[in-house]
């Protein structure tokens, strides 16, 4: 994955002229810390991970990103994921640089004390390295509110009443209203605006999604909002879809209850790879890295797709799709809402002050809007596709401070 992410990198930089060392200084990380965590279970088995944090880019502000519990979670992963973030935040213009971590544990398997305690050793040993001006971490896969909760109140316990070394925090506990469906909305956001581009609507459109967790989750209920039909959804547990369009709500209920979408009722059950080739007129993929690759990329039958999720397209398939016509609004682009309201969220903190959420939603929409805009018009002007001119608008704000940094000494092409 880390190869990947840096073939879309060169992409931009080729289409800019960097120069080679620029690209070096532009992809070194400025740090990678890997810890061991060993906690006695709560079953008295003693239980060892690994837990990383890879600080990427700070020259736009304190870096920032999220935490993944995963089993397949390693350095490698981290990387890759942080320097993603690097150019998010600089598509959508918040003061931050990337950063992203983890720990290689499955919480499906684990107690909640158990996770509880592991998140406790992670912060224990990584404090020296975030904190609210350093490196701010966020929900990802497997790690929510609660968890964010846990982790500011473990790191106030060394630093002193930190709110702001954590986003997506309860809303009792420092939280933003409008965070826990950002990353949703923002999808909602840029979809809204490729359909405005193309003179469509919601309601003329059928939408996939694969992967129900927050942002799949969210962006189905606020697509479908719009009027849209979610014909079809899945995730690590199967697939369900109905024709007629799924009832968002009651899917949600059920996989609270459940675990996953599967056995949901009045719907037809599939398997839940087909999701990535279902005849829909949007797919949203918003589960893990490398869904849609260059074995099913040829049979996409949608025209638009909008990436929830981070890295879910490999390059191999990313050509094939472009050749296809397909628009794909980038994951730095399309996933950004998450990080804006973190922003929002970490503004309020340092302020101690409070917005409603019609105010966070407002200034979301605005910011993604404008983002797309932006990343818009570099396509057209340099006639290439959305996922390189995001790429480009992102290294030129990087490269920019970097250079008043003096990070980078050379001139820029730009
Ligand atoms: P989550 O843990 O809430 O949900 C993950 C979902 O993916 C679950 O529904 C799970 O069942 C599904 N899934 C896992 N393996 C699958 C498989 N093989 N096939 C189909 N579905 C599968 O995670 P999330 O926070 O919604 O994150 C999803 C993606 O979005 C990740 O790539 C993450 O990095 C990215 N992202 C998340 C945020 C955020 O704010 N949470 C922000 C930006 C990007």
């Amino acid at each position: 994955m880390l190869a990947e992410s840096h073939v879309y990198f060169h992409k931009a930089a080729d289409v800019l002229g960097l120069s080679d060392k620029v690209r070096t200084i532009l992809l070194t990380p400025r740090r990678a810390v890997k810890v061991g965590i060993t906690i006695e279970g709560e079953d008295g088995t003693l239980q060892s991970y690994e837990g990383y944090r890879v600080q990427h880019n700070a020259a736009r502000g304190p870096m920032k990103g999220g935490l993944r519990y995963h089993p397949a979670m390693d350095e490698d992963h981290a990387g890759a994921l942080a320097n993603l973030m690097t150019w998010k935040t600089a598509v959508v213009d918040v003061p931050y640089g990337g950063a992203k971590g983890g720990i290689n544990c499955d919480p499906r398997s684990m107690s909640e004390k158990d996770l509880f305690a592991v998140t406790v050793r992670f912060v224990e040993q990584m404090k020296e390295v975030i904190g609210p001006t350093i490196d701010i971490p966020a929900p990802d896969v497997n790690t929510n509110a609660k968890v964010m909760g846990w982790i500011m109140h473990e790191y106030s316990k060394y630093a002193g009443f930190s709110p702001g070394v954590v986003t997506g925090k309860p809303l009792d506990l420092f939280g933003s209203e409008g965070r826990e469906a950002a990353t949703g909305r923002g999808v909602m956001d840029v979809l809204a605006e490729a359909l405005n581009e193309q003179g469509k609507s919601f309601g003329d459109i059928t939408v996939a999604v694969q992967g129900f967790g927050n942002v799949g989750s969210n962006a189905a209920r606020l697509i479908a909002e719009r009027g849209a039909r979610i014909v079809a959804v899945a995730d690590h547990t199967g697939g369900v879809a109905k024709e007629e369009g799924l009832d968002v709500p009651a899917l949600v209920a059920w996989v609270a209850k459940n675990g996953g979408v599967k056995g949901f009722p009045g719907a037809d059950a599939f398997a839940s790879s087909e999701i990535i080739t279902w005849k829909a007129d949007v797919l949203v993929p918003a589960a893990l890295e490398d869904a849609i690759h260059k074995a099913n990329a040829a049979d996409v039958k949608a025209s638009i797709i909008v990436e929830g999720a981070n890295g879910p397209t490999t390059p191999e398939a990313d050509q094939i799709l472009n050749e296809r016509g397909i628009l794909i609004i980038p994951d730095i682009l399309a996933n950004a809402g998450g990080v804006t309201v973190s922003y929002f969220e970490w503004a309020q903190n340092i302020q101690q002050f409070r917005w409603d959420e019609e105010k966070v939603n407002l200034e979301l929409d605005k910011k993604m809007s404008k983002a797309y805009r932006a990343v818009r018009e570099e396509a057209f002007a340099r006639k290439i596709d959305m996922r390189a001119a995001a790429f480009v608008l992102a290294i030129r704000r990087v490269g920019k401070a970097a250079l008043a940094r003096r990070y980078i000494a050379a001139e820029l092409p730009f």
